[in-house]
């Protein structure tokens, strides 16, 4: 980090600042010249916080020239992580890897219809919502622990693993019995005390970005995780909110050579609920193969137009399966093959 003080600070100002840097085992470097007065901060600088160095007298400008997150940064573990799924998938290797599934758990079979034809296209993790974090309150709030059930039975006919979101910390040992990549929605990438439970868990975690969340913002939830005891979490870009509304969000394609660059976490993207539209679904995801997405997460249905949340953005099981034919022959012309 690097502090410059103001044209009119006094030696005092300088002293208390470096000295209660020194008293928490800081080195200071001076760099000063005659007109300005500027230092460096070494040691461990992701403990600080840019607004408390502010807060003392005489301070103009805190620059911060490493990532506040340590653990999920490049500069922390340079090879990229890999992560293995309890039915041997990986996330981050040389292959991309599909996730697709209904938004939610709707029926027995309904999810029955969805699996078989997904296992027939090869999908390796079905995805659905058994708790679901809807806008209203008035509309369909998801099967609960009946819908986890039946994304276990219905997953494990066909070797699959599940993915589904959890809403809070409480329901951890019951997600862990039924679930093998444990979700963080969008709207709780920030819950905290959400992110340090799941730091306690051996489950690989899917963190989808905030909707207005920076992408330091949403490294620094990785790192919550991460600094709790768990290294395996997949990052997942759902479309920002923006000024642009005819999309439901906007897919910020470029998050994943920004997380590339800073991360070494594996980064899907989930172009669903950033389109908001069944019909965008089959080229962004093209772009996000294109883009190095280390997979995709997709939500598909039987009934689009009856589903229970989020049909307008769901592909139909035949349109799927032509969609994921494109993109395995676009993935292998990239040479990273899409499982
Ligand atoms: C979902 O995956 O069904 C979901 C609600 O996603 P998000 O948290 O990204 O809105
Ligand atoms: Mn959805």
């Amino acid at each position: 980090m690097i502090v410059k003080m103001k044209k009119n600070a006094t030696k005092e100002h300088y002293n208390e600042l470096t000295e209660a840097l020194k008293n928490k085992h800081f080195e200071i470097k001076d760099v000063s010249s005659e007109t300005v007065i500027i230092f460096g901060i070494i040691g461990d600088t992701s403990t600080l916080d840019i607004n408390d160095l502010q807060a003392y007298e005489g301070v103009e400008d805190v620059i911060r020239v490493q990532t506040p997150f340590k653990q999920a940064s490049r500069m922390f573990k340079e090879e990229d992580t890999i992560i293995t799924l309890s039915n041997g998938a990986t996330v981050g290797g040389h292959e991309a890897l599909m996730m697709a599934g209904p938004c939610s758990v709707e029926s027995e079979t309904q999810l029955t219809t969805i699996a078989a034809s997904l296992a027939k296209d090869g999908v390796k993790v079905l995805r659905g919502g058994a708790y679901k974090p809807r806008t209203s309150p008035y509309t369909f709030q998801g099967l609960e622990l009946e819908g986890l059930k039946l994304l276990r039975k219905v997953a494990d006919t066909h070797d699959m693993a599940v993915v589904s979101e959890i809403p809070s910390a409480d329901l951890l040992e019951i997600f862990e019995q039924y679930v093998d990549i444990i979700q963080v929605g969008a709207r709780n990438m920030q819950n905290f005390q959400l992110l340090k439970v799941l730091g306690k868990s051996s489950k690989p975690i899917l963190l989808k970005r905030g909707l207005s969340a920076t992408i330091e913002e949403w490294l620094m939830s990785a790192e919550y995780i991460m600094s709790h005891g768990n290294s395996q979490v997949i990052l997942a870009e759902r479309g920002i909110r923006t000024f642009e509304k005819y999309t439901r969000n906007t897919l910020d394609v470029s998050a994943v050579l920004a997380i590339k660059e800073l991360s070494h976490l594996p980064v899907i993207i989930d172009p669903s609920h950033a389109a908001g539209r069944w019909n965008m679904i089959e080229r962004l995801s093209m772009a996000s193969l294109a883009v190095g997405a280390d997979g995709l997460i997709v939500e598909v249905h039987n009934d689009p137009k009856n589903a229970m949340s989020d049909g307008a953005q769901s592909l139909k099981l035949d349109k799927f399966s032509q969609t994921l034919q494109t993109l395995k022959d676009l993935a292998n012309s990239l040479n990273r093959p899409l499982l």
